[in-house]
């Protein structure tokens, strides 16, 4: 290299490593500069290729795309929620990853590569440290050899947001988005189903800084219609939700669901397509309450009732004559407990997601900015702050506070939270304070103070009314969240100091967007959506091979001369094509095809004597005979029209 060629890697920004979108680019022109040391083809054949099918599932795999992957020989697992990407894996995600690049880049967006090691300053600057290692304690920190807390990046917000610190100083330089594809570190609590929720996965993140909300409000846009070309080019089947932005922060964000049974989130739609949400977000009309049976308020002995079934057997009404009250203790990040009574219609569930983000909202009346942890606190739990044991189960949203014994960091009041379905609550049932009694025929303003702080922290409900239209019904399915665009706003460059001058010459907090993808998720997704009985069906614009040319029998010179031919005509042809030349009878290699997944499959059988080949296509499993002349047209029409076809759809 060059002494100015080297110079060319110097844009670098001081004090941090990054390597910034100039870089980057050289760096992999470089490489591709490179002459490989072998000039031909990578070798293509199964017979030298690291290529290891399993007949059985392995035991760890619950979810069909997960057991795929594993026997198929895409990944192997290393320790809980850590997989190696095999060579056919790989593949398939680098060209998932061009997909992805390829929508990134078309909106102007730069791509470059942030460091992997953080250091927890940036973390303390934007407040969400404790956050991260204690309360989620998603974050791997630990200390290096000088004592320094470091951690590994499950997202980069504080790194891109340091660089724009430094780097940002007017508003010409505006807007910018930066995006990279790498991998995360996440210590989830609950790894499971393969790549779907690994602690060491593929994500691109994109972050975006503007002068104002509009300006971010266009890049959300943009992206938004990215993220759907990217998932129809990559041929899912997915849906856009509304979304709740968890500890990331901001104001509005949005999810891409590829919709699958097994999907670990709930999502609640609409028949006309108008409303989508995820559950932790969704709102909806709750159904009208039953009339309450009871006329007049009394207090009488309910023995064995602590549940709403049991209670409405008991009393003989509908559930949604009771106030439920639902105790929880929240821990904020100042080390302070506060006891939260949340009462609710008793046919009605809380939603902690929404809870949370109450809490989060009320935390300054508490001098605290988060919610570190919130549970519903049992027996144990209870004699932390608990004067005397509670009357579980029979709880009135009026108990009394000289319950919780005080301290320190224990509030020494209930905050007492009602959700907007019982402020129309007539003639309800509730807990007497007393175990094993309640109360019945009371009201608001008579036996019980109005309720103060009304809230919306219900769960929507799948048959609930739609807010845009009551006669539309929700319904729900399970999603895989594969990708989640979000407006921060100021939220981070406020918390870490990152301003911009304006055309006044007033010094203005950057305006923030980021947008997130699994890649890795999103690979498995497509083989959770797109498999059958025999193994794996990838589109073809991500499938780690478009052909296979199979040999039935290598002892036959004519079929592996055919073989040989197609094999070298295919690729040249720039098809990407395996041949399956092993020692291995017809049965292993179809069998194997088919788990593997690879969308066109060429047979040199008997049928060669008559100058033909067969050609199946995996998804259909259609077989028919093509000459051999126009074998190679036929499959590169194909493949070419079927990634065609996924370009145009997502125009
Ligand atoms: P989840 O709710 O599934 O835990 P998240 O909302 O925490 O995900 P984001 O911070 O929005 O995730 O990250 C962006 C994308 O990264 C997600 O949409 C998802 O596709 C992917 N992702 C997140 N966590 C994991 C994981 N543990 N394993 C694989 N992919 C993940
Ligand atoms: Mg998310």
């Amino acid at each position: 290299m060059s002494l100015p060629e080297i110079a060319r890697f110097t844009h670098i920004l001081p004090n941090h490593s990054i390597t910034s979108p100039l870089a980057w680019a050289d760096i992999l022109e470089i490489q591709s500069l490179i002459p490989s040391p072998r000039q031909e083809t990578p070798t293509m054949r199964l017979s030298q290729m690291f290529f290891v099918t399993l007949r059985e599932a392995p035991a760890e795999a619950a979810i069909p795309s997960h057991a795929l992957l594993l026997r198929a020989g895409y990944i192997r697992r290393i320790g809980s929620g850590v997989y190696a990407y095999l060579p056919l894996m790989w593949r398939v995600l680098r060209k998932v990853s061009q997909i992805v690049r390829e929508e990134m880049d078309a909106t102007g967006a730069q791509e470059c590569l942030l460091p992997q090691l953080q250091p927890a300053e940036l973390w303390q600057e934007s407040g969400r440290w404790d956050t991260y290692t204690k309360a989620e304690g998603i974050m791997f920190a630990f200390r290096d050899r000088q004592d320094r807390e470091v951690a590994l990046g499950p997202t980069h917000e504080e790194v891109i947001t340091a660089i724009a610190k430094d780097a940002i100083r007017s508003y010409r330089q505006l807007p910018l988005h930066l995006y990279q594809i790498q991998s995360k570190f996440r210590d989830e609590i609950r790894p499971r189903f393969g790549l779907m929720r690994s602690r060491e996965f593929i994500m691109k993140d994109g972050y975006s800084f503007h002068v104002d909300a509009a300006s971010l409000k266009q890049t959300y846009a943009d992206m938004d219609r990215a993220y759907r070309r990217m998932f129809q080019r990559c041929g899912l089947e997915y849906r856009a939700v509304e979304a709740d932005s968890g500890a990331i922060g901001g104001s509005g964000s949005q999810e891409f669901m590829v919709l699958a049974e097994i999907g670990e989130d709930e999502v609640l739609y609409t028949p006309d397509g108008q409303y989508s949400a995820n559950v932790e977000k969704a709102i909806s009309l709750p159904p009208d309450p039953e009339p309450s049976p009871f006329t007049s308020y009394e207090q009488r002995p309910t023995p064995n009732t602590p549940t709403i079934a049991s209670l409405c057997e008991f009393a003989g009404c509908a559930p949604s004559a009771i106030l439920k009250n639902v105790l929880y203790a929240a821990v904020f990040d100042t080390g302070l407990l506060v006891l939260v009574l949340v009462s609710i219609r008793g046919d009605q569930d809380v939603n902690d997601v929404k809870l949370q983000n109450e809490l989060t909202k009320l935390a300054p009346e508490f001098d605290a900015a988060t919610v570190l942890a919130l549970t519903v606190p049992d027996a144990d739990a209870q004699k932390k702050w608990a004067t005397r044991p509670l009357p579980l189960g029979y709880i009135a949203c009026n108990l009394n506070d000289d319950y919780i014994r005080p301290s320190e960091d224990i509030h020494p009041q209930f905050l007492r939270l009602a959700d907007r379905t019982v402020v129309a609550m007539k003639n309800f049932a509730t807990g007497a304070n007393v175990g094993g009694e309640h109360v019945f025929g009371a009201n608001w303003g008579e036996q019980f103070d109005r309720p103060q702080r009304v809230v919306d922290v219900r769960t929507a409900m799948v048959g609930d009314r739609a807010v845009h239209d009551p006669s539309q019904i929700l319904e729900s399915a399970r999603g895989i969240e594969v990708g989640h665009i979000f407006q921060l706003g100021t939220k981070y460059s406020q918390a870490m100091g990152a301003t911009y001058t304006n055309e006044q010459g007033e010094e203005l907090p950057l305006s923030m967007g980021c947008y997130g993808v699994g890649v890795s998720r999103l690979a498995q997704a497509t083989v959770e959506q797109c498999h059958d009985k025999d193994g794996i069906v990838w589109p073809v614009a991500i499938a780690p091979y478009h052909a296979i040319v199979v040999v039935p029998n290598i002892n036959d010179a004519a079929a592996i001369a055919a073989a040989e031919t197609l094999y070298r005509d295919l690729n040249q042809a720039g098809i990407e094509t395996l041949l399956d030349d092993r020692d291995e009878r017809a049965g292993v290699k179809f069998k194997d095809a088919d788990l593997v997944g690879i969308p066109y499959r060429i047979v040199t059988g008997r049928s060669l004597k008559q100058g033909k080949v067969e050609l199946v296509e995996r998804a259909t499993k259609r077989a028919e005979e093509v000459s051999l002349d126009a074998v190679v047209a036929e499959v590169k029409q194909r493949v070419e029209g079927a990634i065609k076809t996924m370009l145009s759809a997502a125009e």
